[in-house]
């Protein structure tokens, strides 16, 4: 059974130590998770192979369709460790990075991207463990970047550092990630978020060598990097989605910048028929307490209102107290903005022309839809365009997507507005399958006889991308 008032805005869970056991598997599903987040900067192979077995195994059994998301480590430049673990910086104090330091103490420390010392110059400012702690560079040797601490405060071993601004030269995919995507093939990922692209070229390669390796899996650009906003247009093309990366995000481009970007993105990604996911500290307070703060609560709800597909949880749900809590918040928060006034269509909706029949089919069908005030559209879809393009307008009409294809239905686990179900059509009569439609859009309980559902149909049915039939149905009185 689907909730009877459907979510339009699909929420996406990393999995880690707090959450990666069958039976928190299992909550998190019941309490309304869509797609699993498997962090690939943690864990081994064998880990991450159990992690998704338990999630298609429960999945399976609960009759519902779960999306995996494999998210590459990508080139986070890390410094190496202490040998106490951590250390205190103080404001005024220098402090240098050494390629060469094995074991760092008050004064210095290790790097694993000997290059950083080409990358940076005396000016420069690093930000280190997502800007808690900030240095300007003062001078370069052959293998050091001497510093002076701007603001100080602990630091720990292999934590992340940027350059604010961007610029490195770390390509986006490292020998690691490389081997990632291989395996993360082998394991059927649904989705494949790839860290720090830079440019059209980092994610075309991610998916080549995804597809190479025999993969299918949708491909997310985590924009993260001061380059990516640049190459924004470029990087989408290349890309079925995008991730609003606001970690590191904000440390690149300054946490004042993103709120408008984000818009900026959202927007973009949805004109030109991808994906969207809003990352990071949704609901940062719930690692450590039941309930959310006011502010969380209002960025949620902001984000669905800028038209993301899904929202993030990143540490709440991976390592936090209450990852259950914490996912039953965000359904309630998303279901609420949910509600709020389908935006209007604009001209450039009304005026758009179209090459494809199944995309002008899928577009007048939501067209006549939004006018005619049906309760569902019901799209008999194979490779789940029809649902992708009609997802990208908010019409506030739930789109329900009927295909006999498990993998299909997973990937379509994250777009807005879409409900997947499984639906059997082959080597079946056109007026059965039509009919088993209509009964299976009923037994899931959101539609009752006498509604009246906008259908989207390729004949003849089962062969894909041949949308070219739309019909207007009151359920239960045409057969
Ligand atoms: C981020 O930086 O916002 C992000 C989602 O990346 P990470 O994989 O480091 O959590």
């Amino acid at each position: 059974m689907i909730e009877s008032s459907p979510r339009a805005t699909k929420i996406v869970a990393t999995l880690g130590p707090a959450s990666n056991s069958p039976e928190m598997i299992e909550r998190l599903i019941r309490a309304g998770v869509n797609v699993m987040r498997v962090n690939f900067s943690h864990g081994s192979v064998e880990e991450h192979s159990a992690t998704i077995g338990h999630v298609r195994e429960i999945a399976a059994r609960l009759d519902r369709d779960i999306g995996v998301l494999a998210d590459l480590q990508g080139p986070k430049i890390r410094i190496g460790t202490f040998a106490e673990g951590k250390v205190e910086l103080v404001s005024g104090e220098r402090f240098t990075f050494d390629v060469e330091c094995q074991v760092g103490n008050r004064e210095r420390v290790g790097l694993d991207y000997p290059e950083l010392v080409n990358d940076v110059a005396p000016g420069d400012t690093l930000l280190l463990n997502d800007g808690r702690v900030t240095m300007r560079v003062e001078r370069l040797g052959s293998s050091t970047i001497e510093c002076i601490v701007l603001v100080g405060g602990t630091l720990s071993n292999r934590k992340g550092i940027n350059r604010q601004g961007g610029g490195l030269s770390a390509p986006a995919l490292t020998s690691k990630d490389m081997d990632d995507i291989r395996t993360a093939a082998k394991l059927e990922a649904d989705f494949l978020a790839v860290s720090f692209p830079k440019n059209a070229a980092d994610m075309y390669m991610a998916r080549e060598l995804m597809r190479a390796a025999g993969g299918r899996a949708l491909t997310i650009a985590k924009i993260e990097r001061f380059e990516a906003i640049g190459n924004l247009e470029e990087i989408l093309l290349a890309s079925d989605g995008i991730m609003v990366a606001r970690g590191d995000l904000a440390v690149e481009v300054g946490d004042a910048s993103v709120p408008a970007l984000q818009k900026r993105m959202i927007k973009m990604a949805k004109g030109l028929n991808k994906l969207t996911i809003t990352a990071t500290q949704m609901m940062e307070s719930m690692i450590e307490s039941p309930v959310p703060t006011r502010a969380e609560v209002s960025d949620i709800a902001n984000a669905v209102l800028d038209g993301t597909d899904a929202v993030m949880l990143s540490a709440e749900t991976a390592a936090g107290k209450y990852p259950v809590e914490t996912v039953e918040s965000m359904v309630r928060v998303c279901l609420e903005a949910d509600r709020h006034d389908a935006l209007p269509f604009d001209n450039e909706f009304l005026n758009r022309t179209f090459t494809r029949v199944d995309q002008s089919i899928a577009l007048s069908a939501l067209w006549v839809a939004m006018r005619l005030k049906v309760k569902a559209i019901v799209a008999l879809t194979e490779s789940g365009s029809t649902a992708l393009w009609m997802s990208r307008i908010d019409s506030g009409v739930p789109i329900y997507a009927l295909t006999p294809a498990a993998a299909g239905r997973r990937r379509m686990s994250l777009f807005r507005e879409v409900h997947p179900l499984s639906l059997d059509v082959h080597s079946k009569e056109r007026e059965q399958v039509l009919l088993e439609a209509e009964m299976r859009v009923l037994q899931a309980g959101v539609v009752e006889h006498g509604d009246l559902i906008v259908m989207t149909i390729g004949e003849p049915i089962g062969k894909p991308g041949g949308t070219n039939t739309m019909k207007i149905v009151k359920v239960g009185f045409n057969h």
